[in-house]
């Protein structure tokens, strides 16, 4: 802020009420506390360089408050801040920094040159740093705001430098945070320029759909529910991603608490509340929540990098964004929730289309050329039941059967997963797996870690009968498909995928990979909730389901069938 504070070095007092630790982890963390700065200066942009993933180079410059010549220098000393004081000021912080920390960490593990002016002053300052040692002090001309240079992080420190990833890993890490921020601040300018190709430049805008429809794609934005919800001083907005979007891990929950990217158990259990019914256990929504509330209501100093707050009064909290979700996701939802079907008109009551199937226990004769089906003459050992005929469908959804035990309702899209799944996994196991060549190659373009993911399993994902290649940043070329899978779109189904890889870790082999891919592949290849069947293939769904080695659930665990006893039915009636 122009004429704000000036730099202090923090009392001890402060110092050992500051959560203490390491900050600089990675070439993200770096990109991370540089932009943390830039914003808490109020700058209005920000461009960012990434070199060789920022082992090479991270260079941060903003039109913020900038530095005079005595205060850059404080700036480099550890404990030194313009943003806090005293005790009481950790009570109540409003800055994304606080502890005076990063720069002296950063500077002691790299070179770095910082370059920087107020407003105020005609000429600059520049220091450059390396391995915590001043080298140089200079005045320079320049414009005003700050100008950070990191080069050859952790070149000092070689143990540290050998826990980096490949330079794509860190890449993909320091785009997502980049990409955080610019989430968080949509009405700053942020340009970001990767190994000196074109600066991908956002306008600023004062208009957070904007930000998000710049940074992800429309088919994303096109299905968020706004959001808007106050409870005395907390006011929340945001977006709420429609239930049909929702992936298997929390990657694309955009949390801010006063602009800062942040997590907290205590939100992540309010989601779940707010999704309630309207997500099967271990689905998460696509989310942007921005909480604000009076800094004295957070506490931040939780965590070195500031990453996790705690809220003053959690109670209030959740309830507001269990509220506020409800609220997004209300009424006009209704028919993209994929639990509750919305309600379809009575079927009529003599249902000409339906005829009714049979199929006997085997080993008894044949009633209709429907039990002739191959599967209704071979004893199916697993089977959860030894003849059934379909009644029909209620709700548009679900098949009605009856059995030799009772009714049982039977969810077909479960059921298809289910079916489309063993015989994946059977093929691939055989290793039969045949690629279909797709008549339009499809490109898929994903978001930065969710393209790293897949980038890693690309083997795996060949082995199984994808035919893909890379196809620059964050671009695939999908030309093949496993041919079990039919007509499926490969860009849901690789987000799914990533999501399945990131759940399962880089340590799940090849094995647990291929039953999570084909589990998500069958799952977006398998018939939509809503697809009118035809009773043929429904006949067809409930004796391939049958002969499944598990037919009792999808390959997510959710239930395929549900049963209901004649047994259970005497004794409602009082018959027993
Ligand atoms: P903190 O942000 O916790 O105060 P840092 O080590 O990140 O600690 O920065 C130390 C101080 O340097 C900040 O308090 C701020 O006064 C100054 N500073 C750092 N970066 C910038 C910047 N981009 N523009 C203006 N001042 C900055
Ligand atoms: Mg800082």
């Amino acid at each position: 802020m122009p004429g704000g504070p000036h730099i202090r070095l923090l009392s001890e007092a402060v110092i050992n009420k500051i959560a203490a630790g390491e900050v600089v982890e990675r070439p993200a963390s770096v990109l991370k506390e540089l932009v943390e700065n830039s914003l808490d200066a109020g700058a209005t942009r920000v461009d960012v360089e990434i070199i060789a993933g920022g082992r090479k180079l991270i260079a941060v410059s903003d039109n913020g408050s900038g530095m005079d010549r005595d205060d850059a220098l404080l700036s480099i000393e550890r404990h030194a801040t313009s943003k806090i004081r005293d005790i009481e000021d950790i009570e109540r912080i409003s800055t994304l920094g606080f502890r005076g920390e990063a720069l002296a960490a950063i500077a002691a593990v790299s070179r770095m040159t910082l370059t920087t002016r107020t407003a105020d002053n005609e000429i600059g300052t520049e220091l450059v740093v390396a391995g915590g040692v001043l080298q140089e002090v200079r005045e320079t001309g320049c414009p005003p705001g700050t100008r950070v240079v990191v080069r050859h992080l952790f070149y000092n420190v070689p143990a540290r430098r050998k826990f980096l990833r490949s330079e794509q890993t860190e890449l993909a890490f320091a785009r997502h945070t980049f990409l955080l921020y610019a989430l968080s601040h949509p009405e700053v300018a942020w340009s970001l320029r990767v190994d000196e190709g074109e600066p991908w430049r956002l306008p600023p805008t004062s208009v957070l759909l904007d930000r998000i429809r710049d940074l992800f794609d429309d088919e994303l934005t096109d299905r968020l529910r706004p959001l808007e919800w106050e409870l005395g001083p907390l006011h929340i907005t945001g977006f709420a991603g429609v239930p049909a979007i929702a992936r298997g891990d929390r990657t694309e929950q955009y949390i801010f608490v006063n602009g800062r990217p942040a997590t907290a158990p205590l939100l992540h259990h309010a989601i779940s509340e707010g999704y309630h019914t309207l997500l099967p256990p271990g689905r998460h929504p696509v989310l942007f929540l921005f909480l604000n509330l009076p800094s004295e209501q957070v506490d931040v100093n939780v965590h070195p990098t500031k990453r996790e707050v705690r809220f003053r009064q959690p109670g209030a909290v959740r309830d507001a964004v269990i509220a506020a979700l409800r609220a997004a996701l209300g009424a006009p939802m209704a028919t993209e929730v994929i639990t509750r079907p919305a309600p379809q008109p009575a079927p009529p009551l003599v249902e000409t289309s339906f005829p009714w199937i049979e199929a006997r226990p085997p080993g008894q004769a044949p009633a209709s050329p429907a039990a002739q089906l191959p599967t209704s003459t071979e004893p199916v050992p697993r089977a959860p039941w030894r003849w059934f005929r379909i009644l029909g469908q209620v709700g548009g959804l679900y098949v009605v059967l009856e059995t030799d035990e009772g009714l049982v309702l039977m969810d077909p899209h479960a059921a298809h997963e289910r079916v489309l799944f063993e015989r994946l996994l059977d093929q691939m196991r055989k290793r039969q797996v045949r690629a279909q060549s797709l008549l339009v190659p499809e490109a898929v373009t994903l978001r930065p870690l969710d393209a790293q993911r897949i980038r890693n399993a690309l083997d795996d994902l060949r082995k199984l009968g994808f035919s893909i290649s890379e196809f620059g940043q964050d671009t695939f070329i999908v030309d093949g498909i496993p041919s079990c899978l039919g007509a499926v779109a490969a860009a849901p189904l690789l987000t799914e995928i990533a999501s399945a890889l990131e759940n399962i870790g880089p340590r799940g082999g090849t094995e647990r990979l291929s039953e999570e891919t084909i589990a998500q592949a069958a799952c977006k290849a398998a018939v939509k909730a809503r697809d009118p069947l035809q009773p043929q293939e429904i006949q067809d769904l409930v004796q391939a389901l049958a002969a499944t080695e598990m037919p009792y659930t999808c390959p997510h665990g959710r239930p395929t069938l549900m049963f209901l006893s004649f047994k259970d039915l005497h004794r409602k009636f009082g018959r027993a």
